[in-house]
This record gives structure tokens, C-alpha cells and sequence, in this order.
């Protein structure tokens, strides 16, 4: 009773925004207002199945493996995305990163486990599959608080029924989770930045939950990492993924 009344003042006081452009929200249950949540693009569709890279041009249809796929394959054997990268997402996403809001996180999980779900990424896992979400580094876990993939693969563990190991994965250097630079140099930073533990993904299917794919650098580092454990087969699973 205390905690409805205190929250109810609270959101008097603070009322909750929309997390890409702070317009006010009618309730306290959304995440996004109405233009923003209006501008996301779901990748269901759409995509490339072995890297989930979205069509932006086929809205609606379209799922053939891309060209950078057919060039050189990727070590993980599909991908699905919920969203495409970009525009109000890439706001809320920012946020939720940068420090830890319990709501914020819950409704962004909720949102892209739906779209997952649409996107049909389920049927591409086994019953026995495994979810390991690619762990970020202790030192920026202790300075952000928390993993954002980490409770990406808690909110996948729920929607799919799947075992979570989410110490499957450990990077072995700060710069295994640093974003944001050209695609050679990523490639070359995160190259061994990750080491799996064998005695939990031996043998095992796994689904790699990360939050963002843009190069994807990072989702084959953590893979190869994976497959030199003894993983059989490895399948990502992520929030937003760059669109062709
Ligand atoms: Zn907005
Ligand atoms: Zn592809």
C-alpha cells in the first residue's frame, strides 16, 4: 500500500518519459511515446538468417542469406535479431546502458523477447540448447553496475524455457566489450578477448544473447571462443542489430 502511494507521488514528481525523446508518457508502464515506438523496425522478415543484418528496403518479406554471409560464413550457424539498430531504440538502448534502471531494462527485455518471438528465433533452438550471454569485462561491470546482456539472456531463459549458464563465457580483457570502433580495429581487439568454460558448454547447443550486433566482431570472437570449448553449435540472439 505505502509502496503504490510512494511510487504514485513519485511519478507525480517524476513522471516517466518516453527513453529516446523524454515526451511525457500517458502511463507508467510505457517505454517509448507513440512516434518513437512508431519508428522501430522489427527484423521479422526481413533478415538475414545466418547474421540477422535487416533488410531495411524489404520491409515485410525477405529472408536470404546476405552477400557478406555467402562470401565468408560465420562461425555461429544462425543469428535473429528483434530490432534494427537505430533511431529511437538506439536512444533507449544508450540509456539503459549507461546506468542501471530496473524498469527501463525490464520493458526494453520485454519488448525485444516479443520481437524475438515474431522473429521466429525459437525455432532455430534445440530444447537442449543452453542461453550465455557475452559477458562484459568485471571492470566495467563494477563501473556500469550491471551486464545489459546479462538480463537480456535472463528475460530469453523465460520467454524460451532454456537453461541459462550465464557463466559460460568470461572476458579475459577490458577491451572484449568496448563498442564503437572501425570494423578491422574491433576485429582485432576482441580477437581472444573471450574464454567459455568447458565443463559447462562441452558438447552443449548454445544461444549467445548480446544486446547490440553491429560489425558482429564481437558475437565471433565470444562463438569461436565457444566452439574451442566444445561447443557443438552456437546460435545468437540479440536486441538490435545494424541494419545493411
Ligand atoms: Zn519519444
Ligand atoms: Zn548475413
Amino acid at each position: 500500500m505505502l509502496t503504490t502511494l510512494t511510487r504514485r507521488l513519485l511519478d507525480l514528481v517524476y513522471p516517466r518519459r518516453c527513453a529516446s525523446c523524454d515526451a511525457l508518457l500517458p502511463t507508467e508502464r510505457d517505454l517509448l511515446c507513440a512516434p518513437c515506438a512508431g519508428s522501430l523496425v522489427p527484423a521479422a522478415g526481413a533478415s538475414c538468417p545466418r547474421c540477422a543484418a535487416v533488410y531495411l528496403d524489404l520491409a515485410g518479406g525477405g529472408r536470404h542469406v546476405c552477400g557478406g554471409c555467402l562470401a565468408k560464413p560465420p562461425p555461429f550457424a544462425s543469428a535473429a535479431a528483434a530490432f534494427a539498430y537505430g533511431a529511437a531504440l538506439q536512444d533507449a538502448i544508450a540509456r539503459w546502458k549507461g546506468r542501471p534502471d530496473e524498469s527501463l531494462s525490464a520493458a526494453l527485455c520485454a519488448l525485444g523477447v516479443v520481437a524475438l518471438a515474431q522473429a521466429g528465433a525459437r525455432s532455430s533452438w534445440p530444447d537442449e540448447a543452453i542461453v550465455v550471454p557475452v559477458p562484459a569485462h568485471r571492470k566495467r561491470v563494477r563501473r556500469r553496475g550491471f551486464n545489459p546482456a546479462g538480463q537480456l539472456a535472463r528475460a530469453v531463459t523465460r520467454w524460451s524455457g532454456l537453461r541459462l549458464v550465464s557463466r559460460g563465457l568470461r572476458a579475459t580483457h577490458a577491451a572484449a566489450t568496448s563498442r564503437g570502433q572501425q570494423r578491422g580495429a574491433r576485429e582485432q581487439r576482441v580477437q581472444g578477448a573471450f574464454r567459455a568454460r568447458e565443463r559447462l558448454v562441452h558438447g552443449r547447443v548454445v544461444v549467445l544473447v548480446d544486446d547490440v550486433m553491429t560489425t558482429g566482431a564481437t558475437v565471433r570472437a565470444a562463438t569461436r571462443a565457444l566452439l574451442a570449448a566444445g561447443a557443438r553449435e552456437v546460435h545468437v540472439a540479440v536486441l538490435a542489430r545494424a541494419p545493411l
